[in-house]
């Protein structure tokens, strides 16, 4: 028998289908999702924003507590929806956010914050804008009409669901559907390794700047002892600890685990598991080992790996390590960027650092690097960027996750009104409307 209730459908007890159609379908709500959903309501588009997990802002969510780097390129904030975030959480009572450098090479200034108050803000920030955010909800297929996404099946706890939009934004880290819709892509980097997971922790009660006072970001050589008595992972040959948002907190970013595919969710679920052995041994380490852990317990353990890399997908335009170094400012360049090349053991147990800007400069990223070649009512934004390995090493940072979001929802709304595809959006308009938006660094009103 087949009841309606409020427009739903009842088909089985335990499967339910709604007729459901938005302007703006924006897939994943991690930085970038946050970017692309916020920009397209306020700019009065309808938008549906499908997140699979529980929370707003995916790596950020896994992470507790991971700085937004690379904010201030040449030493001032890219401005747009970052800015905004930010001093929102730096006018609150007492501060839910600081700027303070870094403390590794060729890193700029970075944003601490408090995790659940940034979090709790960015959930505002959508409802405030009218976002129609469902969590738990999974987007598994695009159903193609030539080349235009007709429509996505998603399931939620009800069952399996169709939304209708007029245009995706694939913000989805992996990006599961717009592969399913063709757009090519490659696994990590040619060889198809992929960057290194990692489980994160905050250690508390910590007396900091004993624990700082070691001029060594890295603190290898306590760490080599560590590892030769076998109380340590031998990937774990440079600790990487950064003062937390609150006193006396250390942020752990350090436990990496390698070969890991961040689109198999048995990989995934392995590593995690593997990630919170190698965090508790860590943890007991830092106690015994190193200077002003003495009395300091492990907190806010990441529900999940936080996953740096998986696709990087086709197109328009494909940004290069070589176009990082030439500094290159993009006509269609929507967000300013100077973060160095972040290497995370993809092969081998080796990171880098290595500065891609010289002289205080930057680069911008094209906007072309978030469009398809061929379908013409898709982008996607954040990491899924289309980039070769050593400019994607330096691209993925949360601020420019949030600037992509925030410039394909822009782009989508101009595409919308002109009725014209994603490929056709006059590059002008959208760097106009952007500056307007207050987003800084671009076309010819340079950063510095
Ligand atoms: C360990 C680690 C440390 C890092 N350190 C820093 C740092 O210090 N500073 C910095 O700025 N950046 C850092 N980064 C990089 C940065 O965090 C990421 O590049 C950025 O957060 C990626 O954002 P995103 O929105 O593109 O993707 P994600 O954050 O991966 O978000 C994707 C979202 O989409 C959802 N999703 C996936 N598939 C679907 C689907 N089919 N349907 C619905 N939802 C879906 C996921 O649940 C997730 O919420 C780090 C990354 C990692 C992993």
């Amino acid at each position: 028998m087949t009841t309606t209730t409020n427009s739903i459908t009842q088909t089985t007890p335990k499967q339910t289908t709604q007729m459901q159609t938005t302007d703006l379908l924006v897939i994943g709500g991690g930085t970038a999702g946050f970017g692309a959903a916020l920009t397209g309501a306020r700019l009065g588009l309808s938008v549906t924003l499908l997140e699979a997990s529980s929370k707003i802002g995916g790596v950020m969510a896994a992470c507790p507590g991971m700085p937004w780097g690379a904010a201030y390129p040449c030493d001032t904030m890219i401005g747009g929806l970052m800015g905004e975030l930010a001093d929102r959480l730096f006018a609150m009572t007492p501060p839910a956010a600081e700027k303070r450098a870094c403390t590794l090479e060729n890193f700029g200034a970075e944003i601490q914050y408090d995790h659940d108050i940034a979090t709790t803000t960015m959930f505002e920030m959508l409802e405030e804008a009218g976002v129609d955010l469902r969590l738990g909800a999974v987007a598994t297929t695009p159903d193609m009409h030539d080349t235009r996404i007709a429509s996505v099946a998603y399931f939620d706890r009800h069952g399996a669901q169709t939304i209708t939009p007029k245009m995706v934004i694939d913000c989805s880290g992996d990006g599961d559907i717009s592969a399913k819709a063709g757009v090519p892509y490659e696994l990590g980097d040619a060889s198809g390794n992929m960057m290194g997971v990692t489980l994160t922790f905050m250690m508390v009660g910590a007396d900091v700047d004993k624990v700082f006072a070691d001029p060594d970001p890295y603190f290898t050589r306590q760490a080599a002892i560590g590892i030769a008595e076998g109380r340590l992972h031998p990937d774990l040959s440079q600790l990487y600890l950064m003062r937390g948002f609150h006193p006396n907190t250390v942020f752990c970013n350090s436990v990496v685990i390698r070969g890991v595919d961040g689109t198999n969710p048995t990989d995934v679920t392995r590593a995690t598991q593997e990630g919170r052995r190698r965090c508790l041994q860590m943890a007991a380490f830092l106690r015994t080992d190193i200077p002003g852990f003495e009395t300091a317990r492990m907190m806010n353990l990441g529900p999940t790996v936080g996953v740096r890399e998986t696709r990087k997908l086709e197109g328009m335009y494909r940004v290069t390590g070589a176009d990082l170094a030439a500094h290159r400012k993009f006509p269609d360049g929507i967000v300013a960027c100077d973060n160095p090349i972040d290497d995370v053991m993809r092969t081998d147990a080796s990171m880098t650092h290595d500065a891609i800007v010289s002289d205080g400069g930057y680069y911008t990223i094209p906007f072309r690097a978030l469009v398809p070649q061929k379908i013409e009512n898709l982008m996607f934004a954040g990491r899924i960027i289309s980039a070769d390995p050593t400019a994607f090493a330096s691209v993925r940072g949360m601020p420019q996750c949030i600037a992509m979001g925030q410039a394909t929802a822009t782009a989508a709304v101009l595409a919308l009104r002109a009725d014209v595809r994603v490929q056709d959006v006059p590059h002008n308009d959208l760097i106009t409307a952007l500056q307007a938006q207050g987003v800084k660094g671009l076309g010819q009103d340079p950063l510095a």
